[in-house]
């Protein structure tokens, strides 16, 4: 068996995890990233890049080059009620160098991130290598069994994260409590084509019970059909046809491209909301962040960007820690507290829209009538930049503070 020993190893390659081992490795810290796939390439991932996440690559001096990448700028937010279109968010006036959201393939972002890394001798990225146990001692987690490309390794390491996601295994392993908070609905994504003269936006539809996301990603819509949670089985029992006939109803002026677009449920990706938290994200010799520490939902496309303002925040934490020693339980208990009030502030949010406006949509038939408060945000255009700044900012906004050595 690999025996490997580190300062700090990460399980999961994703944004939280990548962005972790990035800025420890740029601060001279020896860092093993653990990836169970064997490439970035995965389908219908957050792909939104908020304000907030533009800005930490401009603090790290990536921005420049970050943005020659393919991707699209979204710039407002609108909302289409019963064929009656509101804009309730104006990113153009936050203040924040980037005032747009980014959209760009996940995979992109990562490879990205991976790439600069590896500038750094110290980082260690290892793909197709899936984090299997951690090795305890005494109560003391002291590094993580994996499983690799030629077999077993064992990795000893000062520093566990789990950064594996919500289906996270080292949580699971760990023993820590997870609060369920959950989510009355699911997410069917699809894509459909774009169209000369189609609008560069993000705009949101509700009609009847049906709510129906179309985010603008130039070579095509990246499509979100909302249904009540666990109804896609339903959805396919029904048949195509009718599938497809529920899509035009709210698809407005996408409806003609559903026939030739949607021919098989393959081409549907569902996404199984999930919106927890954990009671404590350590434990002594680990520490859970992102969506292995609170999965999010997807309103607000916010997840990644919150992966990445943990992965700051503990880096800022942590990498002077580890410059010096192996981290000790307070040292890892800070990162809860730092982070655990933007999370809980977001998922408040997150819930009560989900609750409040989604779930009795989803049961309706009926069109709602519009709230007031998107009367009021589209009716004075300067109240959009508020719900702008709560979306792409965030709440308590990380900034690089783990110098470069
Ligand atoms: C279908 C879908 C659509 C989404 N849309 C959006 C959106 O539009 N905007 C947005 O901001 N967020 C969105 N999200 C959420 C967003 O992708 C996540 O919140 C974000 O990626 C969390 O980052 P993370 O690094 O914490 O976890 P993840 O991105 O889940 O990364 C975890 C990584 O760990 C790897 N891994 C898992 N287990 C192991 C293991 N045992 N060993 C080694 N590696 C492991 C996984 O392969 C993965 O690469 C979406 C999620 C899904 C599933």
């Amino acid at each position: 068996m690999e025996q490997v020993s580190t300062s700090c190893v990460i399980a999961g390659g994703g944004p939280a995890g990548m962005m972790l081992g990035y800025l420890l490795a740029r601060a001279g810290v020896d860092v093993t990233v653990l990836e169970k796939h064997k490439d970035f390439l995965r389908d219908f991932r957050g792909d939104t890049v908020h304000p907030s996440t533009l800005q930490i690559m401009h603090e790290l001096g990536l921005l420049e080059k970050f943005l020659k990448l393919p991707h699209t700028r979204i710039t407002t937010g609108n909302l289409e009620i019963g064929g009656r279109l509101f804009t309730i968010g104006d990113f153009t006036r936050l203040p924040t160098l980037c005032k747009y959201i980014a959209l760009m393939p996940q995979w992109d972002f990562l490879n990205f991130i991976a790439g600069e890394a590896k500038a750094f001798p110290n980082f260690h990225l290892r793909m197709e290598t899936r984090a299997d146990d951690l090795i305890t001692g005494d109560g003391t987690v002291t590094g993580v069994t994996a499983t690799g490309p030629v077999g077993a390794i064992t990795i000893k390491a000062g520093l566990t994260v789990a950064a594996d996601g919500r289906t996270s295994v080292l949580r699971d392993k760990s023993g820590l409590a997870v609060e369920d908070l959950g989510a009355p609905f699911d997410v069917l994504w699809l894509r459909l084509p774009v169209l000369p003269g189609d609008p560069a936006d993000l705009i949101g539809k509700v009609k009847g019970g049906q709510l129906f996301v179309m985010i603008y990603r130039s070579d095509y819509w990246q499509c979100a059909f909302l249904i009540p949670k666990g109804g896609f089985e339903t959805i396919k029992a029904d048949g195509l046809p009718k599938f497809r006939d529920r899509l035009k109803e709210i698809a407005g002026f996408a409806a003609g491209r559903i026939d030739t677009a949607i021919t098989d449920f393959e081409q549907i990706e569902l996404l199984t909301v999930t919106v927890d938290r954990l009671k404590n994200w350590a434990r002594p010799g680990m520490v859970c962040i992102g969506d292995a520490a609170h999965a999010m939902s997807p309103i607000g496309g916010v997840g990644i960007n919150l992966a990445v303002q943990d992965a700051v925040a503990t880096a800022n934490l942590l990498g002077p820690v580890l410059q010096k020693r192996v981290p000790d339980f307070a040292d890892l208990k800070a990162v809860q507290a730092r982070r655990e009030f933007p999370t809980k502030v977001i998922q408040f949010f997150q819930v009560a829209a989900q609750n409040l406006m989604l779930a009795p949509t989803l049961r309706s038939t009926q069109t709602p009538r519009p709230p007031l408060f998107v009367k009021i945000l589209n009716g004075w255009p300067w109240l959009r930049q508020f719900p702008a700044r709560f979306i792409g900012m965030g709440v308590r906004p990380e900034h690089v503070e783990l110098a470069k050595i």
